[in-house]
């Protein structure tokens, strides 16, 4: 039987994500099997003994290690360029063990102020019953983290771009300062996707992604993973991975190998996409604001050009005198886009602000698209309808 042993390195992404390595142990099969068992047995104790005392290479028992698992953890570090990953049942899971690798009571964080949500709970809420302290940094300036650091600051925590207002942080400055006050620097990179940003090689130490998005692809799995060097990998694995055991199932580490085969196919019809729409949006008369780090009117255009290769599909616009109740009654009007979170499936999806305290005193309203797979023709021509029918010229 043939066996491809690529060296990741000298691969494109494409070509990584359809290659595996094959053995005689899965007689050839062409996909990985899902290896569904908690554990794995031995002949002797001998063997058994040997397997124990090599935790990370043997398998033993499923919250440890899983073949399926880690051939999906092998496939994600060498497109992350990294030394190894570990996956977990969320992004969030990913996320809040990674943090939690790099602190202890009495140490301070700083971390980029337009974070994921859920993110920026665990850290300014969450960690403080632990004696931990967060400072909330203008992610658009370095000067802003290099005054937000401390002498007790060991993690610097980057999103670049933000998934709401799309903020690009200089990922190399960050990184460089970060690491030398000795803090180490972490970034959820879930927007760009490895395809189109390489934390690891700007400098950053820790790479987390919600998996749920672009790379599982089709909206049918929650997930998350962290990458990073051997050396903070297994202090990582050594604790929360193993002591909080938010592990990622065999089930789901088979549908993300087979939504990373068409990631980097996916992400080029999604870029397209995306530039197509935020084209369309930025010729609106109603509309006063697109952020899209892609569109040369972004005002971190050069900065994104520099450090990404490319752009994903998720954009918000900001629309300038139209009634919050207007916009949602377009939103709910468009046929293509659903009403919902989360992003990186095949399908459009639409949220309209919701309505709040800031939102009323202000003349913008924020509405987040996700452009999936559609036509982009399509897509426009659902919402000049939609804009019509809303009333909004
Ligand atoms: C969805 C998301 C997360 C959290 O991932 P889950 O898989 O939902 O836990 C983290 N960061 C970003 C940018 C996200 O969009």
């Amino acid at each position: 039987m043939k066996k491809i042993q690529p060296n990741p390195a000298s691969l494109d992404p494409q070509t990584l994500v359809v290659h595996d390595e094959h053995d005689e142990v899965h007689y050839g099969a062409v996909t990985m099997p899902t290896y569904q068992n908690s554990l794995f047995t031995f002949p002797t104790h001998a063997e058994f003994d040997a397997a124990m005392d090599d935790g990370r290479g043997r398998f033993v028992y499923t919250r440890g290690n899983n073949p399926t698992v880690r051939a999906l953890e092998q496939r994600l570090a060498a497109l992350e360029g990294g030394e190894r990953a570990r996956c977990f049942a969320s992004g969030m899971a990913a996320i809040s063990s990674a943090i939690l690798s790099t602190v202890r009571a009495g140490d301070h964080i700083v971390c980029v102020d337009q974070v994921y949500g859920p993110a920026k709970q665990f850290m300014s809420t969450y960690l403080k019953r632990f004696g931990v302290e967060t400072t909330f940094f203008d992610g658009t300036s370095v000067d802003s983290l290099r005054n937000a650091m401390r002498p007790n600051t060991t993690t610097v925590y980057l999103e670049s771009p933000t998934s709401m207002s799309f903020e690009l942080q200089d990922i190399e400055a960050c990184a460089r300062l970060a690491r030398s006050r000795g803090a180490v620097t972490m970034i959820d990179n879930t927007w760009a996707t490895p395809c189109y940003q390489s934390p690891l090689a700007l400098g950053v130490d820790l790479v987390v992604h919600s998996l749920t998005k672009y790379i599982g692809g089709h909206s049918d799995v929650v997930a998350g993973v962290v990458v990073g060097s051997e050396e903070r990998m297994e202090r990582l694995n050594a604790d929360e991975f193993m002591l909080l055991g938010g592990i990622m199932t065999p089930q789901s580490a088979a549908l993300l190998l087979r939504g990373l085969r068409t990631l980097p196919l996916r992400m080029e019809k999604l870029q397209a996409n995306g530039f197509a729409i935020a084209r369309y949006l930025e010729q609106l008369p109603f509309v006063a604001k697109v952020n899209h780090p892609g569109l040369d009117t972004h005002p971190q255009h050069e900065l994104g050009r520099r450090q990404m290769t490319g752009y994903s599909s998720l954009l918000s616009f900001e629309t300038k005198g139209v009634p919050l109740e207007q916009m949602r009654r377009w939103g709910d009007a468009l046929a293509y886009f659903r009403i919902g979170v989360s992003w990186g499936g095949y399908e459009s999806l639409v949220i309209v602000s919701r309505q709040n305290e800031a939102q009323k005193e202000s003349a913008f309203v924020r509405t987040r698209l996700y452009i999936g797979l559609e036509e982009p023709a399509l897509l426009i021509e659902d919402m000049e309808r939609a804009f019509r029918e809303a009333g909004i010229h």
